[in-house]
């Protein structure tokens, strides 16, 4: 199973629902009004009652909106996983595993952290607290719609850094060149893109300890159209940054399931961050909740 996740938020403008597909809760209930829901449930049932065939797995594979990056000549393909992971095809295959391994019920945890496959937190060491970020205003469709989200930027990551000064969480935005690549050494750590062929997201991260390939944060047409807070769909980006989880994880009915790699840090709260609009949770503002707060202070704390 591939180490690495990148995740996105599927917020649908204006719904109440924000779940952009509707594949995952093969026992919960059906997709909500209003979504768009490309990948069937018979779809998703093929493969999670197939774990380990590939002709299921292909057929699911191939109902999935699909994301490529460009890694120095390689294409890299991803697929959309649950309108909000973006996943390669082992992880996907891992995902329906992961599913039928799990074990009962977690206990209710709000922000939840990341592991890593060694099960070690997936947080930014002390030594690498120091986060650079290029915003890439050649690939939006205007300087207007960069400006916008440069100054989207300023405000959630620094309402990520004043959380919890001594945790020396610090994001530095570096100029960009047009095509500029996320690296280690003199390259920024991460790299924010419009990317125009969007399949139903609104903006897409990825974790900490993610290799540099990885390390983009796109945004798309309807990141600039829909009516959630474009700084607070940014914290919810930089939240995946840090390391957090989907806080609907854990949500009662009516959200989706992904998977039990995280540790809670906080009691369940529906207001957190990092909660999709579902099963009853889910703000339009994306702030920061007290609760996301002391999650924090505790991942990083060392
Ligand atoms: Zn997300």
């Amino acid at each position: 199973m591939g180490a690495y996740r990148l995740l996105e938020v599927a917020l649908k403008a204006g719904a109440l629902a924000g779940l952009g597909l509707a594949i995952g809760a093969a026992s919960g209930p059906g997709p909500v009004p209003g979504e768009a829901a490309k990948v069937s449930r018979a779809d998703f049932a093929a493969a999670d009652g197939a774990p380990g065939d590939p002709a299921a797995l292909n057929r699911l594979l191939a109902a999935l909106p699909q994301v490529t990056f460009d890694d120095n000549g390689t294409t890299r393909h991803f697929y959309v996983w649950e309108g909000d992971m973006l996943l390669d095809r082992e992880d996907v295959a891992g995902m329906i595993f992961a599913r039928h391994a799990r074990e009962g019920p977690a206990r209710a945890g709000e922000l939840l952290l990341q592991l890593r496959d060694d099960g070690q937190p997936g947080v930014w060491s002390r030594t690498a607290r120091s986060i650079s970020y290029a915003i890439d205003c050649s690939t939006f469709p205007s300087a207007g719609e960069c400006a916008e989200t440069t100054q989207a930027m300023a405000t959630a990551t620094h309402d990520w850094e004043a959380v919890c000064p001594s945790c020396q969480v610090k994001f530095h935005r570096v100029n960009a060149t047009p095509g500029i690549k996320p690296g280690n050494g003199g390259a920024p750590t991460f790299v924010v893109r419009y990317n125009p062929d969007a399949a139903d997201y609104i903006a897409i991260s990825f974790f900490a300890n993610d290799p540099a390939y990885k390390r983009y944060l796109l945004v798309t047409h309807d990141y600039f159209t829909s009516d959630f807070s474009k700084a607070g769909v940014l914290r919810h980006e930089l939240g995946h940054v840090l390391g957090y989880r989907h806080e609907h994880n854990r949500a009662p009915g009516g959200c989706v399931f992904e998977d039990n790699r995280w540790k809670p840090l906080t009691p369940y709260d529906p207001h957190s961050v990092m909660h999709y609009f579902c099963g009853g949770g889910g703000t339009m503002t994306l702030a920061l909740t007290d609760s996301d707060r002391a999650g924090h202070r505790t991942a990083y704390k060392l």
